[in-house]
């Protein structure tokens, strides 16, 4: 089973979208939609509102009046509480039987208008977002909604901005083009990420291999890390001790691998047992067979060197996921080595050439052992470079 998310702005084309991925075999969870269900009329749900705020909440027709419903909640956090703890529940209720019936092969699409408004794309293994300029949107409203030009854009100015969902997509499904642009597009995604991204999830299968290598840094690694770290940190819940994006993708301006490592820190590594399944349905794995960072050489006790590692599962994005206990020796360096390297320029342009170097060497090699193995002398003999750094500047981790 996989979950993800969809959004885009009003008239950006999510209906579309969404219309095509069930047609491909996707399970569509509509929030409005099952808010509205389980209301509607002569359900039980219905009659516990009616109990609640009185019979006329309910029209002469058998539905629910909205308008008056919404007149009693509207200045009383009392009475909204009272109504949420009606309704919410049974949407709880509603979309555990959907998912449920989905069964454990299926892709969940969550219709989430307002994912980014409501900050829940974290709960999600993948956001995909429906993009298209809003002159575009206004008149496909217009035409097709029989809204007015400033009705149209009054609605567009209430949501988030194009900028804010587009910070929150793994996905960008531009549509300024033709429906049947969109439709190849949504196509494509299914076959080539969102499929092999639910098998891989569902047969515990992190993505791995492929030789290393070194590409120019992309200025959307910052945000991508954000956006992985969040779903992380969402997955970790209260186990969780703070998420970090690390590794070279996380230095700006250095050529580097193009995959996310993040960092999650937690108190004890047993409880990461408790992590499996939530890392699961956001997307990451974990690879059991690695289970140490390689100690520093003077290290006593090598144990203090141990962590956990998950790999994500999304073909189409690279993370590597890094669960160390927080205050451990490797937790540190991992952060110290990051900022040291975002300090000194002359220090990563160093770091850069061992990289190339070391990518060149390992060539085809596809667990990329050898290309780890070149590297780490380097880092060895950089490490009291990165710790009187750290002294001078009076650094600290986190
Ligand atoms: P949303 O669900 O994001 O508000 P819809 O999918 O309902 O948007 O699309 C808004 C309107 O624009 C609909 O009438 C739809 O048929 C139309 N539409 C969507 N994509 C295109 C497109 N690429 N070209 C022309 N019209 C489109």
């Amino acid at each position: 089973m996989l979950q993800i998310g969809l959004t885009g702005g009003i008239g950006a084309g999510k209906s579309t979208a969404s219309r095509r991925l069930v047609e491909l075999g996707a399970t569509l969870i509509d929030a409005d939609l099952i808010a509205r269900e389980v209301v509607a009329k002569g359900t039980p749900g219905l009659a516990r509102i009616a109990e609640a705020f009185g019979p006329e909440v309910i029209g002469a027709d058998g539905e629910m009046d909205r308008a008056r419903v919404a007149s009693i909640v509207f200045s009383d956090d009392a009475k909204l509480a009272q109504l949420n703890g009606i309704t919410h529940p049974l949407i709880g209720r509603r979309t555990a039987e959907l998912v449920a019936e989905a069964g454990p092969e299926a892709v969940l699409v969550y219709d989430a208008a307002l994912m980014v408004e409501q900050g829940s794309q974290a709960r999600f293994a993948l956001v995909a977002v429906v993009d298209t300029a809003e002159d575009v949107r206004v008149r496909r409203l217009v035409e097709s909604r029989g809204l007015t030009e400033a009705d149209a854009r009054a609605r567009i100015t209430k949501q988030a901005t194009d900028a804010q969902r587009r910070a929150a997509a793994d996905v960008l499904l531009p549509n300024d083009g033709t429906p049947e642009e969109l439709v190849a597009r949504v196509d494509r995604l299914w076959a080539e990420r969102l499929v092999p991204f639910e098998e891989n999830v569902r047969l515990r299968r992190a993505v791995r291999g492929g030789a290393p290598v070194v590409v120019d840094p992309d200025p959307g690694w910052a945000a991508r890390g954000e956006r992985l770290a969040a779903r992380v940190a969402y997955a970790a819940g209260s186990v969780g001790r703070g998420v970090a994006h690390i590794g070279s993708t996380a230095v700006p301006g250095l050529p580097a691998k193009d995959v996310t490592d993040l960092q999650l820190a937690v108190r004890s590594l047993d409880e990461v047992d408790a992590l499996v399944e939530p890392l699961a349905a956001v997307g990451m794995i974990e690879i059991p067979e690695i289970v140490q960072d390689d100690p520093q050489a003077a290290d006593p006790d090598p144990a203090r060197w141990r962590k956990r590692y998950f790999g994500g599962a999304d073909p189409g994005q690279r993370v590597h996921l890094h669960i160390r206990v927080h205050g451990a020796p490797g937790w540190r360096y991992a952060l110290l080595v990051r900022d040291w390297l975002r300090a000194d320029s002359a220090a990563c342009a160093e770091y850069l050439q061992v990289k190339r170097a070391a990518a060149e060497e390992s060539g085809g090699d596809p667990d990329a052992a050898r290309y780890v193995g070149r590297k780490e002398p380097w880092f060895d003999a950089a490490l009291p470079r990165a710790e009187a750094w750290a002294a001078s500047t009076g650094w600290r981790p986190e």
